[in-house]
């Protein structure tokens, strides 16, 4: 165990976990140390907008606002939209949305590479100038079978060492759109037998007849990922950029783009991208599921997206603590869902109201209690927190109960209500079921059942103990609502992994329940609203579909802690 007192380990401030530093915090202190960055440390986001964001971006998030703001530096938001037809403004405008609700701010350092793109344009003028780029007018098949393998260099191309005036007429063209798709890429003169394939002449920019949600029709040839990234960095003189691993071979570039052109030199650090189970990270996949309809949406309750989760009922504070959690490692891993879903649950057990509703109700009645009376049961908002006080819930003679909270003949492990037994009515009294009304199905439709007077409040003056504790709402007062039950989206645990994922979607991740009933104080709640169904979980006013009059309730998730019990089982505390 790390001593939380050195090298910025430090103690999460919510549940006193000890969250070790990380390999980024090492390298940021030690730049800092050396005056590197004169002490600076600037960081970036830097989504592509084609899509919505997801839990894996909120790692990336996390960790780089996380630093800034631990360091007293700056993180920017930075839009890569440099492939138009697959961006637009929805994706921009969701993207500062989920930043922000995550509880992030870029203040004015709100960024596009498409702002970049003259600038850019005079890196690429210069290289050529440099005889470091060429325009290369073979076709893409032939500089795809040209590139070599791992075991064999590349082949140069017949047209690597053109003039650089012609070059730079030929990149004009190209610009001006003079020259068709495909007709010819710009190419960087690197090394065609590097052992790094990703060295041996690179692209750097392309013709794309497309239109751009930014600059509109202004450009017809968009650089590439590699060439934009590092320059954009340098542009904004970010100090520590840090990427997934899958950009562990890009770095070479990167670095011999900014070091050929002599310009200010940002450091890519890469990090294990987040992947979760039962679930599929990639934007290409999502879209895949979205343009399918294989969910309703990118805010899906069911999507691992930053706006599903936060439809679904996640909170800011429990994603930030999961991203902690996970921490920062140069390894790929799989995260296990029930970690989230235990971040979830951490949070709302200090927050929520603890409320009763009744999914699948089973009619009670009293027989001996008052045809029209009806007490008001003072109930405990959160046993948590004691200041969150306490409400008063209706009591009468008819109520529900929950059809699963009943067996005619039950099996010895049963603790709850069978025929004359007696069960506590959570905050109200001790009831024993005295007869079963049956349809003419045999289905069991309604409980008979008597009450004693002298255990109000939940306890027996006589001392006598009842096995289970049920909830209940009253009839009369019930207010209805419809309540969405989630599992899984896929069947396995990894997804990405099968031949076709969608192969592998559960079809019974969503399960709707119409004729519920609530306790009458959620009839006024507002969307978004969160609170535990006690025994049931807990569960959100859904953001999209509920109204006051019209209640649509989410499950966020099950009271069932996994992650608890595997921690048990495993007897080591935090780790994956
Ligand atoms: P995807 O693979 O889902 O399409 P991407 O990397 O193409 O993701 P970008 O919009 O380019 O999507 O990602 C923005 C930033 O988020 C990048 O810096 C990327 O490294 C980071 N990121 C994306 N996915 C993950 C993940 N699963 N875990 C951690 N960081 C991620
Ligand atoms: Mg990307």
């Amino acid at each position: 165990m790390p001593d939380p007192n050195t090298h910025s380990g430090k103690k999460n401030e919510t549940n006193e976990v000890f969250v070790p530093s990380n390999f980024i915090r090492h390298i940021i202190e030690d730049d800092m140390q050396s005056g590197k960055y004169d002490g600076r440390v600037v960081t970036r986001f830097p989504p592509e907008p084609n899509g919505y964001l997801h839990i894996g971006h909120a790692k990336s998030i996390c960790l780089n606002f996380g630093l800034s703001i631990e360091y007293n530096g700056s993180c920017h938001l930075r839009f890569d939209d440099t492939n138009p037809g697959k961006e637009n403004v929805e994706f921009v405008n969701s993207i500062q949305e989920d930043v922000q609700w995550l509880g992030f701010n870029w203040d004015k350092h709100l960024y596009f590479t498409s702002d970049y793109f003259d600038r850019l344009f005079d890196y690429a003028v210069a290289l050529i100038q440099m005889g470091k780029a060429y325009v290369d007018t073979q076709s893409a098949e032939e500089i795809r079978q040209n590139r070599g393998t791992l075991k064999a260099p590349g082949i140069d191309s017949p047209y690597r060492n053109r003039p650089a005036e012609e070059n730079l007429e030929l990149f004009h063209k190209m610009k001006n759109g003079e020259l068709e798709e495909g007709a010819c890429v710009l190419r960087a003169k690197i090394d065609m037998g590097s052992p790094n394939i990703i060295m041996r002449d690179p692209a750097l920019y392309r013709i794309r007849k497309h239109h751009h949600h930014r600059t509109k029709d202004q450009w017809c040839i968009y650089p590439m990922y590699d060439f934009a990234h590092c320059l954009s960095d340098s542009i904004e003189r970010i100090t520590h950029s840090i990427c997934t691993l899958e950009f562990e071979n890009n770095r070479e570039l990167y670095d011999w783009i900014l070091d050929t052109l002599g310009v200010y030199h940002s450091r890519q650090i890469e990090f294990a991208r987040l992947n979760l189970s039962y679930t599929v990270l990639s934007k290409r996949k999502l879209i895949e599921l979205v343009e399918g309809n294989h969910v309703s949406g990118w805010d899906d309750p069911r999507m691992p997206t930053i706006s599903g989760l936060r439809r679904r009922g996640y909170t800011p504070e429990a994603i930030r603590n999961f991203c902690e959690r996970i921490g920062v490692a140069k390894r790929d891993s799989m995260v296990n869902f029930a970690l989230l879903e235990h971040c979830i649950r951490e949070d709302l057990n200090k927050k929520a109201h603890r409320v009763m509703g009744v999914l699948n109700p089973l009619r009670v009645v009293i027989e001996n209690y008052p045809d029209d009376l009806s007490e008001e049961m003072e109930a405990i908002n959160n046993p948590e927190d004691k200041t969150m006080g306490t409400r008063k819930i209706p009591f009468s003679k008819v109520l529900y109960i929950e059809q699963d909270d009943f067996m005619e003949d039950p099996p010895k492990k049963f603790f709850r209500l069978g025929p004359g037994r007696e069960v506590r009515l959570r905050y109200a009294y001790f009831i024993t079921c005295t007869d079963v009304i049956k349809d003419e199905t045999g289905k069991v439709v309604e409980l008979r059942c008597t009450y004693d007077p002298e255990t109000r409040g939940g306890d027996a003056p006589d001392g006598r103990k009842v096995k289970s504790t049920l909830h209940w709402v009253s009839e009369q007062h019930a207010v209805n609502a419809e309540v969405r039950l989630y599992e899984n989206l896929f069947t396995v645990e990894k997804p990405a992994a099968a031949d076709d994922f969608k192969a592998t979607l559960n079809e019974n991740s969503v399960q709707i329940l119409k004729d519920c009933k609530l306790e009458p104080g959620l009839g006024t709640v507002e969307p978004g609203f969160a609170c535990q169904f006690e025994r049931l979980g807990y569960f959100c006013a859904d953001i999209r579909d509920s109204a006051q009059g019209n209640l649509v309730f989410n499950r966020i998730v099950t009271l069932r802690d996994m992650w608890a019990k595997i921690q048990k089982k495993n007897k080591k505390p935090n780790k994956k």
